[in-house]
């Protein structure tokens, strides 16, 4: 009797968990591709300095590109992105893949990194719907450097406020050398957000509109955010018809280099690219046939690039960067102060440990540039003269909080599995 209750308890409970995630899947219609706009708007909220900068850094930009465009220096350059994937799930016992689990496959992660680099390199044979002649190769790629996996018994994040939360359950790895990106189930329906770069140099003539501390503060939520069911393609964890080929990605990474939605986030504003045509608004819909779509913006009729990755559309509606998104992009990461270090770290072949520290003397935070050989982890922990530790050891970390130390001589120690390099500095 007793085996017979528990049978119609284990019975009621798989019906009722049946029940539960069929709630949980929201209809394609009502999901919403992406929640940067709507993040940055926040991250604005509370630091109202940041419009001004913004403004600021998008003078540089269009500079930046006018620059490159008539020196065509750098042309031809492909710059490889190290990627770290973080996936945030509710597995207690750690198991991997199937259906409605956030702790998804190494293959679900690995089809991601295929994707971006199918997207951004536009290769011959890529599963985009159209050919349009204006899609370029960006000469941007994607390595993935390894996967962290962390359970937690939250059931779901917000794309909109939970970046900080999310980075303090798995760190970022150093956001001047990789792009982090998490991966865990997000709610508001929401598929993705992203952080968008600054650009500006916090000098004397932008002074007031950031510190080093919100530098700092900005360099631990540095990346991405996808919900698990939109994170790559042919995955039983893949629930959606329509953004079901890992698109979110290659859009939020889009944000995450710089570009801006095609219809500029308002009625026939601009993205700031020329050869994108200018669209009454975003192309939010589940027609997966790719109907054309027109605009009338100020009284010229365009059809909209409903197939470029920085619309909504569906995945297998997009296929397209255009020039001129290659050429802000580039010029986003040769502008942003971590964007730009990613590129040079990544260039570095040497088997040895190299770690710079600045502002040296240093008041409030300290910014380390760490290169590890391999892409090892490493830890950092500073010492006083005495050889006593007084800050602990951080995890890939690019910054350090030093202003509670009394003024004099420190040491800055990294360490990694095989190799350890100690640096001095000042507090001032
Ligand atoms: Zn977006």
């Amino acid at each position: 009797m007793k085996n017979r209750s528990n049978r119609l308890l284990a019975l009621l409970l798989m019906v009722l968990g049946t029940a539960a995630i069929s709630i949980a899947q929201v209809p394609d219609a009502e999901l919403t591709r992406c929640a940067s706009t709507e993040r940055d708007s926040l991250r604005v909220l509370k630091n109202p300095a940041l419009l001004r900068l913004r403004q600021h850094s998008e003078e540089l930009i269009q500079n930046q590109v006018r620059l490159r465009k008539a020196s065509r220096i750098n042309a031809d350059e492909i710059i490889t992105i190290p990627v770290v994937v973080h996936l945030i799930h509710g597995q207690e016992n750690q198991r991997i893949g199937g259906a409605n689990n956030a702790n998804i496959t190494d293959a679900q992660v690995a089809s991601q990194i295929e994707v971006l680099n199918e997207d951004y390199g536009n290769t011959s044979g890529y599963k985009g719907f159209y050919t349009d002649s204006l899609g370029v190769d960006t000469g941007i790629r994607f390595k993935l450097v390894t996967i962290v996996r962390t359970y937690n018994a939250k059931s779901q994040f917000s794309p909109v406020s939970d970046a900080d939360e999310l980075a303090e359950i798995s760190p970022a790895w150093s956001t001047n050398r990789y792009l982090n990106i998490w991966v865990c189930r997000l709610n508001d329906r929401y598929l993705g957000t992203s952080q968008f770069p600054i650009v500006t140099k916090i000098t004397s003539q932008t002074a007031g509109l950031g510190t080093e501390e919100d530098e700092a503060k900005d360099a631990l939520t540095d990346g991405v955010i996808i919900d698990f069911r939109y994170f790559g393609r042919n995955s039983d964890a893949i629930t959606s018809r329509i953004y079901n080929l890992g698109r979110t990605t290659t859009h939020e990474v889009g944000h995450w280099l710089g570009l801006i939605h095609i219809w500029g986030d308002q009625n026939c504003g601009t993205d700031y690219c020329a050869d994108t045509p200018t669209a009454f608004t975003k192309n939010e819909t589940t027609d997966t046939d790719c109907t054309p779509v027109f605009s009338n913006c100020r009284g010229v009729n365009t059809r909209n690039m409903i197939e470029n990755y920085m619309d909504y559309s569906p995945d297998i509606c997009m296929s397209m960067f255009t020039n001129d998104q290659k050429e802000r992009m580039h010029a986003v990461m040769e502008l942003s102060k971590r964007r730009a270090k990613l590129v040079e770290l990544s260039k570095i072949t040497t088997e040895e440990l190299i770690v710079n520290l600045y502002p040296n003397p240093v008041q409030e935070v300290l910014f380390s540039d760490v290169y590890t050989p391999n892409f090892e982890v490493f830890t950092a922990s500073v010492y006083n003269q005495k050889g006593q530790k007084v800050i602990g050891e951080a995890l890939n970390r690019t910054s350090l909080n030093v202003k509670n130390l009394p003024s004099g001589i420190y040491f800055y120690k990294v360490q990694t599995a095989s190799r350890t390099l100690t640096k001095r500095f000042y507090v001032r």
